[in-house]
């Protein structure tokens, strides 16, 4: 479970919360005067950050108001909360990040079932299904653990 810290309400649980995307996308000046391939970019394009990214948060099951937040999209960790309207705070320094705990463990799992040499046959797709599964939940499992840490 991950507690995110509502400023009107305290400590609530993740499924309260709605994510809002990335903040501080500024709505164009002139939308009449873009073209296609600028509204696009408007609409659809965002950083994608691996790192510390603003984002737009509602706690719609509890106060239903909207808020900003500085979250680590490598450790889910929100690093700071503010108003909406505020401009993004500065962190005083990187949080550092292990270079290992910033990469998922599936990641390393799917590359050694890929050069599997046990001698199975292609069509094993049951099985393959069965492995993903099973690592799924160690990755859960895993999240659960960081989460614990952090609270
Ligand atoms: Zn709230």
């Amino acid at each position: 479970m991950l507690l995110i810290d509502c400023p009107h309400c305290g400590p609530r649980n993740e499924v309260e919360f709605r994510y809002g995307g990335e903040a501080h996308v500024p709505y164009p000046e002139d939308p009449s005067a873009l073209d296609d391939r600028e509204w696009s970019r408007y609409l659809f394009y965002r950083a994608n950050t691996k790192g510390v990214l603003a984002e737009r948060w509602q706690h719609s099951a509890g106060c239903r108001k909207w808020f900003n937040a500085l979250r680590d999209t490598r450790t889910y960790r929100f690093e700071r909360i503010y108003p909406m309207g505020s401009p993004r705070p500065d962190l005083p320094t990187p949080p550092d990040i292990p270079a290992d705990a910033a990469e998922p463990d599936r990641f390393a799992a799917a590359a050694t079932t890929e050069g599997r040499t046990d001698g199975r046959a292609d069509g094993d797709a049951a099985l393959t299904a069965t492995d993903s599964s099973a690592a799924v939940g160690t990755d859960a499992d895993a999240r659960t653990g960081n989460e614990d840490d952090h609270a």
